[in-house]
């Protein structure tokens, strides 16, 4: 491309930005992505969770742990407020719709891991009043605790109950404080971000790099040579509930 037509774009993608400032707020990544003049990176962030390792060790709970020890997620007694970001449920309740008489009784008596899905078309960005929650440019759909007026119309529009909300103030109930990480307050709901403060440094998510089986793989879905493509290529995979359009972004082999 000549540097004329790169120049014009740009300015092109930054009066665009401008005229839309009436209605939305900025972000800092839509500004800088139009003042490089650079196409955007075209990534698609995904996990693939090989169930077959979870189940060989059954009471494993690493990545839950490393995930809520770095995230400062509070450990609440009442099971009614309870906050998550990853955890387990029954697998007929995460694939409901999965008859799968092919996968294995271990699979399916065993408690599946969930949490964020970082769906394609998350429903819970699109009713956010506030721009609490969006989805980033390589599909991580990120959560901003200031934002948050504690609507909750996120958590009713996620068909997935990924989101907790803080039904008291959180901090008196976290284990072990990670200063690097913010707490969160009374009244904000939460959830996971595919650990986007490390994935941005170029690390793995909290969770993968806790898994010694490497039962969690995180990468690029648009990159055919990553290991999450290469997974998917080569074994059979569901993902929870696709029929409802969101385009879920974690895939589980069975
Ligand atoms: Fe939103 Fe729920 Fe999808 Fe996560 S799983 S992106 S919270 S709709």
């Amino acid at each position: 491309m000549g540097e004329d037509r790169r120049d014009f774009l740009r300015k092109a993608g930054l009066a665009a930005l401008v005229a839309a400032g009436g209605a939305t707020i900025f972000r800092f990544e839509d500004v800088a992505e139009a003042m490089s003049g650079e196409a955007p990176k075209k990534i698609r962030r995904a996990m693939v969770v090989d169930l077959t390792k979870c189940v060989e060790k059954d009471e494993c709970t690493a990545c839950i742990q490393a995930c809520h020890r770095a995230h400062n997620v509070p450990s609440v007694a009442d099971p009614r407020h309870e906050v998550k970001w990853i955890w387990e449920e029954p697998f007929p309740n995460v694939f409901p719709n999965e008859e799968a008489p092919h996968v294995a009784e271990a699979l399916t008596s065993r408690p599946a891991l969930v949490f964020c899905n970082h769906c394609d078309n998350p429903p819970c960005a699109r009713v956010c009043p506030t721009e609490a929650t969006w989805k980033r440019a390589d599909g991580i759909v990120m959560m901003d605790w200031h934002r948050c007026i504690g609507c909750r119309y996120c958590m009713a529009a996620c068909p997935y109950g990924s989101r907790s909300f803080n039904w008291e103030d959180p901090r008196p109930s976290i284990k072990e404080l990670n200063r690097d990480f913010p707490t969160r307050t009374k009244g904000v709901v939460e959830k996971c971000t595919f650990c986007d403060e490390l994935v941005d440094k170029g690390q793995q998510p909290a969770c993968v790099a806790a898994c010694k089986d490497k039962a969690m793989t995180f990468g690029d879905l648009n990159d055919p040579d990553s290991e999450v493509r290469k997974l998917l290529r080569g074994r059979f995979a569901i993902r929870r509930r696709p029929g409802l359009g969101t385009g879920p972004e974690i895939y589980y082999l069975v």
